[in-house]
């Protein structure tokens, strides 16, 4: 645990970057990773826009991408905005046991959810997820509500 939380910081950094690179495709900003200690298992974003695919949030495409685990005992996973509750049910399901969140400002409201079963919850309020969302939901509040089914 210790050795894991020394990865944040570069981690967090890691998932922010992933939710830039989306937004510069025009899509979602929300970017994630999945990791095992130091290592990267998988790595996402959100691909709403560039894919269509409506499931594929930054946390399912990371989890996609890391393919199968026999376990999840030992992962972290790493967002940049706090988990929706299809994503938080997935933490829940596959027992992921810690999730670093860069922000909750601009949405959240599952955390509760997620230490209820468990999770440990830490939530780092990183300035550049929290400006780079909020920018997102300003210059496209309809591509946001579509994706929070508002
Ligand atoms: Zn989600």
């Amino acid at each position: 645990m210790i050795q894991e939380q020394t990865h944040d910081a570069e981690l967090l950094t890691r998932a922010f970057e992933l939710a830039r690179k989306s937004y510069d495709e025009g899509g979602c900003p929300i970017g994630s990773v999945l990791a095992r200690g130091p290592e990267i298992l998988g790595e996402g974003h959100n691909q709403r826009v560039q894919n269509g695919d409506p499931i594929a949030h930054g946390e399912m495409d990371a989890l996609r991408n890391a393919g199968r685990q026999a376990s999840y005992a030992d992962t972290t996973l790493y967002t940049s905005l706090s988990p929706c509750m299809m994503c938080a049910g997935t933490i829940v399901q596959f027992k992921i046991p810690r999730v670093v969140i860069g922000e909750n400002v601009n949405f959240g409201g599952n955390e509760d959810f997620l230490r209820t079963h468990g999770v440990e919850v830490e939530i780092a309020n990183d300035a550049r997820c929290v400006e780079l969302m909020g920018r997102f939901i300003a210059d496209r509040p309809a591509l946001w509500n579509e994706d929070i089914a508002e």
